[in-house]
């Protein structure tokens, strides 16, 4: 595909397919283009002044929590700081900000999960996130290590699990491409073995069944990445907000790009214009 591309409209986190590699669409509006086909190619990205909520479609200065105005940002469950440390769900005081909505994406199953991003790290995860949470981090490899019932219980034994590994992925080295291999299945069983007496004490608490180990097998991912960055410069729409480059990569929720990276979630609302170039020579 080499003809010109020009696309204006809101921007979304990309909807990505796991693989080997990973497929990606970047979606713009109502527009849907697959992104692993125009790697390669020139582009430009211009942001063209408006940010639009996502959730009210009020024009707003400035995107609060990836994509919202700041009255959402204050009102709406999906923007308190519980979704943040969901070990502070407070569902069952009767204060979530919105019930309904607490019921069907925290009241439910979890993954308490081992990912291989930048390196061994943690994290949790709606049971139907499983594997986009993975991709969005950029995960060379994912395994679940337990099954919870609730965001809260996945939150306390994230906390306790963070005591061993790390809970954060360094997006620098993730975007480098040179992150080592590691056995998560082994690294599962010896990370349940140093945290049974607490799990031993939640199961206490919320009863067997509410934690469950898991004994799926990991899950191997790769990005359509044909230049790897040697240093990793980020591009700043805020700041900038015209970029062009040729499109080298796609990993998580980042562009990569010749003169730099660019982080799509984080421009989430944002109303931009994209334009795809052919190939040169
Ligand atoms: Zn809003």
């Amino acid at each position: 595909m080499t003809a010109l591309i020009d696309v204006s409209g809101r921007l979304t986190k990309m909807p990505a397919e796991a693989g080997l590699p990973v497929s990606y669409n970047l979606k713009i509006g109502d527009t849907r283009l697959p992104l692993n086909e125009l790697i390669g190619r020139p582009i430009q990205i211009e942001f063209e002044g408006m940010i639009r909520c996502i959730h009210c479609d009020r024009s707003t200065n400035k995107s609060f929590s990836q994509g919202y105005c700041y009255p959402c940002f204050r009102k709406l469950a999906a923007c308190d700081t519980c979704i943040m440390s969901p070990e502070k769900c407070h569902y069952h005081l009767g204060t979530c900000r919105e019930p309904e909505w607490g019921e069907t994406h925290c009241m439910v199953d979890h993954v308490v999960y081992l990912a291989n991003s930048s390196g061994l790290k943690v994290g949790i995860t709606r049971g139907t996130q499983v594997p986009t949470r993975w991709i969005d981090q950029g995960a060379v490899s994912a395994i679940p290590m337990l099954q919870v019932a609730t965001r809260q219980l996945a939150g306390l034994v994230e906390v306790v699990c963070k005591q061993h590994v790390a809970d954060r992925t360094n997006w620098r080295a993730m975007l480098k491409g040179d992150v080592p291999e590691l056995d998560l299945a082994g690294e599962r069983s010896a990370l349940l073995c140093r945290i049974q007496p607490e799990l031993a004490e939640l199961r206490e608490q919320h009863g067997d069944d509410a934690l469950r180990e898991a004994s799926g097998e990991a899950l191997d991912l790769s990005y359509p990445v044909e230049v790897w960055p040697e240093k990793v410069k980020t591009h700043n729409l805020d700041k900038t907000p015209t970029v062009n480059g040729i499109l080298q990569g796609i990993k998580g929720q980042y562009l990569i790009l010749d003169t730099g990276v660019i982080n799509i979630r984080k421009y989430t609302a944002y109303h931009i214009r994209l334009q795809v170039y052919p190939r040169a020579g």
